[in-house]
């Protein structure tokens, strides 16, 4: 049986892909292999979102070179953000390459796998649970492709493209599907999922589809990311507040806490329209965790207008921060307008303090649930111990002798750190 190899880096929506292209490629008789190694065909599933992610695409091109000099049979693809439009240039530069599609371009992949006789069907990679026999608890969909926004620093809609939303029917076809082979969790994925459905027949939004897939009855939570603050609609979020199967989290990236900067990033919000908007949503659902994104380091980034960053860290109490230094990519309007001028050290140093900062809100945070309850979805087993996630999405270890993959357990809390929760059964669902 011929083997494959998915390699991913990058977003939630690039590991969905992963997951349909693997699911793809299992019902089209191929077998899972564990490294390039062992694979007839390699999937390279890319990002360059920041220039430390080309760098690795590109050192691991390099790498399938030597490894295709020594097995020309080997068949190799690449998808994901480094595929611009001009894929014959990229096929110049990577003859070695055999299929370059851009994300999401699935009858692409099709056409050359029919060429190549591998039974690939794009109906198939819409609906199919990837790579393995066993079904995982959790399951990334993808709902819309591509992003309009064009945020100044973003490479992400030059490579994408414009929005396209999936239709609704397919998706809850495929959720239904997954729930039936086992999945419990959902997490709906998109660069936005706010604009779900603006360019489909009858505009159905993201609110009317939480509805739908809550009435699916195998389905025990649906999850969703990333919003954009500019975006985000009451209707959503009174919809999270009433629906129990959608869990109290919530990813809503601010990425400065200075408006001349969020300008200049063409954020399209204040950082006041940002608090107003988090405050909503922590009174209509009370139990809620806030993730966000930040870019430190900003062409022109002042240390006053960090500190305001600094501040708004500090005065919001996320649970969690994900802090990146900013990175010029070419193409992109930050890039052509803006100098690069804060120096690298001077990123790294308020990249730390950001960290820091955080590592003592999430502290004080998680400490608040020690001795309390959390449901957790088992995803698996590491170090001896079982994982999951509680509903806020915070990581739960436990240790148990039992089978607990894939089930929804009562955990009571005993351990607590900014990073995750540990703790011992109480009531199996
Ligand atoms: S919303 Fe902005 S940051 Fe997010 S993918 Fe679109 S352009 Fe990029």
């Amino acid at each position: 049986m011929p083997r494959y190899f998915v390699w991913t880096i990058g977003c939630q929506m690039n590991k969905a892909e992963s997951r349909q292209i693997a699911g793809c490629l299992d019902s089209a008789g191929y077998q899972a292999a564990t490294s390039f190694d062992s694979a007839d065909l390699v999937v390279l599933n890319t990002c360059v979102v920041r220039q430390s992610a080309e760098h690795k695409v590109l050192g691991t091109l390099g790498l399938l070179r030597g490894l295709k000099s020594k097995r020309p049979s080997l068949q190799i693809v690449v998808t994901g953000c480094f595929v611009n439009s001009h894929t014959e240039e990229l096929q110049r530069r990577f003859p070695h390459v055999d299929l370059l599609f851009r994300p999401g371009d699935y009858p692409e992949l099709v056409a050359w796998g029919q060429r190549q006789g591998i039974p690939v069907e794009q109906s198939l990679l819409l609906r199919r649970n990837g790579s393995g026999v066993a079904p995982s608890p959790c399951a990334l969909v993808p709902i819309i492709q591509g992003c309009d926004n064009f945020c100044s620093y973003c490479i992400v809609p030059y490579r994408r493209g414009r929005e396209v939303s999936r239709p609704r029917e397919e998706i809850v076809c495929e959720v239904r599907e997954l729930a039936r082979q086992g999945t419990k969790e959902v997490t709906l994925v998109g660069q936005n999922v706010d604009s779900y459905g603006h360019d489909l027949p009858g505009h159905p939004d993201l609110a009317d589809l939480l509805s739908e897939l809550h009435n699916i009855d195998d389905l025990a939570r649906i999850r969703f990311l990333t919003n954009h603050p500019k975006d985000m609609s009451l209707k959503l979020i009174e919809t999270m507040a009433r629906l129990n199967k959608v869990c109290e989290h919530l990813e809503l990236p601010v990425q400065s806490g200075d408006d001349d900067i969020l300008k200049a990033m063409r954020r399209g919000y204040t950082v006041e329209r940002y608090r107003e908007l988090a405050q909503t949503v922590r009174n209509e659902v009370p139990q809620i965790s806030l993730s966000t994104d930040m870019i430190v380091g900003f062409p022109g980034e002042t240390e006053a207008q960090f500190g305001r960053s600094l501040s708004l860290v500090a005065g919001m109490r996320f649970d969690v921060v994900h802090v990146a230094a900013y990175s010029p990519r070419p193409g992109t309007t930050a890039c052509r307008e803006y100098q690069d001028d804060v120096t690298a050290e001077v990123k790294k140093g308020r990249l730390n303090k950001i960290e820091e900062l955080q590592t003592v809100v999430a502290s004080e945070i998680n400490s608040r649930l020690q001795g309390k309850e959390v449901e957790v979805l088992v995803e698996g087993r590491k170090g001896g111990k079982w994982f999951g996630r509680n509903r806020s999405n915070k990581l739960v270890f436990f240790e148990n002798a039992g089978d607990w993959l894939g089930q929804l357990v009562m955990i009571q809390i005993e351990k607590t750190s900014p990073w995750s929760l540990g703790g011992q059964v109480k009531i199996a669902n």
